[in-house]
């Protein structure tokens, strides 16, 4: 019997595909992958016509190579690499879109009090998490000074970016993947997808639900890549998690990874994973980063008073912790 109607399915398959024409034809996803920016790019849209899906799907990829080449700390060409090089001399031409980021990062390390704070790189360019290497304490205590975002001077009429003083080095890997994934969700938008996702790594975009059902996130569990924490139930969102397990080394029992606490130079450890929900990626990515650093207790007071945002916090122990919004999950 399932034999029958796989031939008959078949048969109706080429007789379709031949009149093709003729007929409408269905909606379908259509999907892209691609390493980018030292993580996992994914793309997904719902879409009628092939043709527009992929070439949506390859300029959403063209779109992040840009701003890799613009931001990546890893190459040296880039706006972010030749302003490290020489703002501490001069000031450095830069574009306006950098110059944004830049201003928008500032205004985070406002709200946040200094936790989040792209000069963190001033020490953080010393750790090398692939090779377990770590700066020592003098090295931290003498670099530590220059790690503070107001060394970073925006001036908007010579479009240009200068550091107060020597030694100040800055990294966008707190909000450059929000920002991208931001950008990307723009062009899908711009294309008219009304369902579809862009990630880049642990942030994302969802547009639109996936068809008559939610989009599902996973929060993963912090110690295992193969169970979840908490599944979501997403529509028409931005969210981004932080967790302590993307690059890290582990020496004499301490974790070593890649978010650090700019007061005092070493790794954020007061809790495991941060997942945000927003309006924008820009948002959550660098609010997720910011709350790793805040801690559970002053992380989610500054969530409770941001209007439509929420927290899903996991702490040392493996509980999980919700802003006041979410609460209800939590009591299930
Ligand atoms: P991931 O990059 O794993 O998605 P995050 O969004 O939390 O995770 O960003 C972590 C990155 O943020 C680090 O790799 C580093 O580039 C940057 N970073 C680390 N500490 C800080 C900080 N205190 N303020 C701003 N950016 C930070
Ligand atoms: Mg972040």
């Amino acid at each position: 019997m399932t034999g029958l109607l796989q031939a008959l399915g078949r048969v109706l398959l080429s007789w379709g595909l031949a009149s093709c024409c003729a007929l409408p034809v269905a909606a379908q996803w259509y999907e892209a992958t691609q390493p980018i920016m030292g993580t996992r790019v994914h793309a997904e849209v719902w879409s009628l016509d092939e043709a527009d899906a992929r070439r949506a799907l390859a300029d959403v990829m063209a779109e992040m190579h840009r701003i890799n080449a613009l931001m990546s700390p890893y190459i040296d060409t880039s706006e972010l690499s030749l302003i490290n090089a020489n703002a501490a001399r001069m000031p450095v031409s830069t574009s306006r879109e950098l110059m944004e980021l830049l201003a928008r990062s500032a205004r985070l390390s406002e709200l946040t009090d200094g936790a989040f704070d792209v000069t963190f790189a001033s020490i953080g360019r010393r750790y090398d998490y692939r090779a377990g290497a770590k700066p020592d304490e003098d090295e931290i205590s003498a670099a530590l000074p220059a790690i503070d975002y107001r060394h970073v001077l925006l001036d908007w009429q010579a479009m240009t970016v200068a550091f107060a003083r020597a030694g100040v080095s800055i990294d966008l890997g707190g909000i450059a993947k929000g920002h991208a994934v931001d950008r990307a969700a723009a062009i899908l938008r711009s294309r008219g997808f009304e369902h579809a996702s862009v990630s880049a790594g642990g942030d994302s975009v969802i547009i639109g639900d996936r068809m008559g059902q939610p989009w599902t996130v996973g929060v993963r569990h912090p110690d295992d890549a193969d169970r979840m924490s908490a599944i979501l139930p997403l529509e028409d969102t931005a969210v981004s998690t932080s967790g302590d397990y993307e690059r890290y080394f582990d020496e004499n029992g301490v974790r070593y990874h890649h978010i650090l606490d700019p007061d005092t130079g070493d790794s954020a450890r007061a809790i495991r994973s941060v997942t945000i929900l927003g309006p924008d990626s820009t948002t959550t990515d660098g609010l997720s980063t910011s709350v790793f650093v805040l801690g559970l207790e002053d992380g989610l007071a500054l969530i409770n008073q941001l209007p439509g945002i929420d927290a899903i916090v996991i702490d040392g122990d493996g509980n999980l912790h919700y802003s006041d919004d979410l609460s209800s999950l939590g009591s299930q």
